[in-house]
């Protein structure tokens, strides 16, 4: 059939949402038929048993169940205005080539994406559609800001630093302006044709059991909780007025510190731009308010000043061939990894929060600091890269330029370098919460540990370790490393690795970086995986 011009297709990715939906309300405008689809990509969805958690290859399944959520909402939403999703299965690209030819679809929108992934994939697919004829309608509407404008004003490339970003950002164009809010109406869909369409999957459909419920994230996906989470918030001006990030408390659990709208910002249930509009609102409503950086304004921009430096600089997710990325010799210990990642390192702070991911898919900004600090420059010295992919796999809120830009940033490979500034995994989490209800909860094994040693278990004598039926050694792991030598040697490792970063300019090879491995190998006392059974002793 011939491309028409008056049916279109909303492909829904990210931007799950009807508010502030640019591409969907030019989709509706002048069309007879309105084909809203999603495709489930089998990489994303389905299972794979070889993952470390239950999910399929890339992801969770706390996340896979919160996008499904996502999706029963929004077709709940779309189907109040005469319409409903269309949820096709297979290759997104092949997929939506296949609907553009057999639905005759003369206008293709969807919310552009500065992701790798995407980037790939809409170049197929605009491809495609320039060849047929295919109008094109991809606004940038994930974020507050055009990353590719901010970079053209920086002179073709991203500013590395929040302050010069804000300086070339200022306030958006649209923020003064109301976004729209509601559609009224869609047009209806058209003839599916021979398409095999089915209704959103459950987890079971996709292949899951059920997650037990205490593995299950409290935070239910899709627009509608999305808005009644930010409802919420606002509804509290003088919390909003006076939020002030490094302030919170990163061991509250029954009622978090900070929103926790990040999932839903993540999938687009929420738009970032009506979340800074409701801010501002609030902002001019009150006498006195925070600031960037450290208002919530200031967080909205932290993530656009990520998603710009993560979009203009190649290789943002790695360190090789990261031209802003410090060459770290970081150790490939998959055995301290798998501690850290199963909640085994025998530090109760960092295993409650390693808990709190796997079961909740969600921590607290501070709480996500102390953990990759600890894994990376703080404690073990094992590379970024391995903590983000755990991240990457279990965060409800996983988003690759957030996720990535804190990764660099925690470990001190790029935008933060005082790598002398640790979190100690025992001082720490004790200033917010002595009496370790935090850790109390995510981790029962420890609830009745004396508060006196809830934070270093190892030194509670044996008679009290048997009161509290928690023998260390035996119920819950002895510390895998000594905290005040292994911190010390990593800040010994990473001033020998910015050294020779300066002395060569940020050009480190790969055998520079086995040099400084080789030298700093034989006084070690962050383990090696063969000879820590051996000296487990020391901390005993
Ligand atoms: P709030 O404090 O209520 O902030 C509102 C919004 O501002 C957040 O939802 C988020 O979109 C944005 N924001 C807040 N802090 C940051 C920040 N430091 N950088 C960029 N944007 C920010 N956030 C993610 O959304 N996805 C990730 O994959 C992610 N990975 C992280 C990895 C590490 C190692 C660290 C240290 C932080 C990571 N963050 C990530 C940033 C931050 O921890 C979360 O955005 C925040 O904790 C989410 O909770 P909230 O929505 O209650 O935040």
């Amino acid at each position: 059939m011939a491309a028409c011009g008056s049916n279109s297709l909303m492909w829904f990715r990210k931007g799950l949402r009807l508010h502030d939906n640019p591409a969907l309300e030019y989709a509706a405008k002048g069309s007879k038929f309105l084909y809203p689809v999603f495709v489930i990509d089998p990489h994303y969805m389905e299972p794979d048993p070889t993952a470390f958690s239950t999910g399929s290859s890339k992801s969770g399944l706390n996340r896979i169940q919160f996008l499904l959520e996502s999706l029963v909402d929004l077709d709940l939403s779309l189907k109040k205005l005469g319409s409903r999703l269309l949820v096709l299965k297979g290759d997104p690209g092949d997929v939506l080539i296949r609907c553009l030819k057999e639905w005759s679809i003369g206008k293709l929108c969807f919310e552009y994406d500065t992701e790798l992934y995407y980037q790939a994939l809409d170049e197929k697919v605009k491809t495609y559609a320039s060849v047929t004829g295919v109008e094109i309608f991809s606004p940038v509407s994930h974020t507050l800001y055009n990353p590719a404008d901010i970079i053209q004003k920086n002179g073709r490339s991203p500013p590395l630093s929040y302050q010069s970003f804000l300086k070339l950002a200022g306030q958006p164009s649209w923020a003064s302006t109301p976004l729209s809010t509601a559609i009224s109406s869609l047009p209806p869909i058209g003839n599916t044709g021979s398409f095999a369409l089915s209704g959103v999957p459950t987890v079971r459909e996709l292949g899951y059991g059920d997650l037990a419920e205490d593995e299950r994230t409290p935070f239910k996906g899709g627009e509608s909780e999305a808005l009644k989470r930010l409802k919420e918030s606002i509804a509290n001006k003088e919390w909003i007025a006076n939020f002030e990030k490094p302030k919170g408390d990163p061991s509250a659990f029954l009622k978090p510190a900070t929103t926790v709208l990040s999932p839903y910002l993540k999938f687009g249930c929420l738009s970032s731009r009506y979340f800074y509009q409701c801010i501002q609102d609030i902002q001019k409503s009150v006498k006195k308010h925070t600031s960037p950086p450290v208002s919530l304004l200031g967080q909205l921009l932290w993530r656009d000043f990520f998603y710009t430096v993560a979009f203009g600089t190649p290789n943002f997710d790695q360190m090789k061939g990261n031209r802003i990325c410090k060459q770290i010799p970081w150790k490939n210990d998959d055995e301290l990894l798998a501690a850290w990642r199963d909640s085994r390192t025998g530090f109760p702070w960092i295993d409650a929060i390693m808990t709190q991911l796997r079961k909740w898919g969600w921590m607290h900004h501070l709480a996500r600091h102390s953990v990759a600090c600890f894994l990376t420059r703080g404690d073990l010295f094992v590379h970024w890269e391995k903590g983000r992919d755990v991240f990457e796999r279990l965060l409800i809120d996983s988003d690759w330029a957030i996720n990535n830009g804190n990764w660099l940033w925690l470990s001190c490979s790029s935008f933060f370098y005082q790598y002398n500034r640790i979190y100690s995994p025992i001082s720490f989490g004790k200033k917010y919460d002595p009496a370790g209800n935090y850790i109390r909860h995510f981790l029962p094994v420890l609830k009745d540990m004396p508060k006196e040693y809830i934070y270093e278990p190892w030194t509670a004598p044996i008679s009290v370790q048997r009161k509290a039926k928690c023998i260390i050694g035996l119920d819950y792991p002895k510390p895998v490393v000594s905290h005040d030598s292994a911190s010390k040697e990593c800040r010994m490792r990473l001033g020998e690795a910015y050294a020779l970063n300066k002395k060569l300019n940020g050009l480190v090879s790969e055998e520079d970086l086995n040099n400084l491995r080789r030298k700093a190998g034989n006084e070690s006392t962050i383990l090696d995986s063969v000879s820590r059974n051996k000296k487990q002793k020391l901390f005993d």
